[in-house]
């Protein structure tokens, strides 16, 4: 199992399927436990992610930590990834075709990682996994069971940093995922988020 991660994970450093190899430092494939029980899937690497060859290490990356801290959850407790693997020069948007090109990888990890939750950060990550009806604005915070996993739409950290009411927002959604967390009822069954949890003895290993 991680073998094959760690082989697609090669595979994604010597990649070409895409013109965004051409500028690329480092390919930022992502990080994380192979048998992570959360994942998250951002945009694309940023200058920093690109250089060090790490996900959200700059200052987006900063704020993604906070945020999983505010749940009581470390970086080194979910599988962190993007939708495009290469950073897009300038900082512009991904393209569909790159998108496209790059999502077999995407789809392999979350495969083999087989996360009970996927955090979907920003409207790229959005509509890429979920759909076109899907954004960050309209269904951000609203989970949604899709086969075995369950898909949260949020707004992308980058998104926050200088606005206060998208951060509070982001941090609201993150209790959404803290309430998934708690309520192993939710994962199995539906995927209310007015249920309330009974909040006891939360841990990840319920679903190992
Ligand atoms: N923004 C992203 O979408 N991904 C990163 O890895 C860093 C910043
Ligand atoms: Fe390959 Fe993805 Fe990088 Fe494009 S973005 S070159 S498809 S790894």
């Amino acid at each position: 199992m991680s073998s094959e991660l760690q082989l697609i994970h090669s595979e994604i450093l010597e990649c070409t399927k895409c013109e965004l190899h051409k500028n690329r430092t480092k390919a930022v494939p992502g990080e994380g436990p192979y048998d992570a029980r959360i994942m998250f899937v951002g945009e694309g690497p940023g200058q920093n992610e690109g250089e060090q060859g790490r996900p959200f290490v700059g200052s987006a990356g900063k704020l993604l930590t906070q945020l999983l801290e505010s749940i009581g959850l470390k970086r080194s407790d979910v599988f962190i990834t993007n939708i495009v693997k290469c950073r897009p020069p300038n900082n512009r948007a991904p393209r569909k075709s790159e998108i496209e090109a790059c999502n077999p990888y995407l789809q392999s990890q979350i495969n083999l990682i087989s996360p009970r939750i996927v955090c979907l950060l920003g409207t790229p990550a959005i509509t890429t996994l979920m759909g076109d009806e899907y954004s960050a604005s309209r269904s951000h915070g609203n989970p949604l069971l899709m086969g075995e996993i369950i898909f949260l739409p949020m707004y992308h950290p980058a998104a926050a940093l200088y606005d206060a009411s998208l951060k509070e927002t982001l941090f609201h959604d993150f209790h959404i995922l803290e309430q998934l967390l708690d309520n192993k009822e939710t994962l199995e069954t539906e995927t209310s988020r007015s249920e309330e949890t009974s909040g006891s003895n939360r841990t990840l290993e319920k679903w190992a």
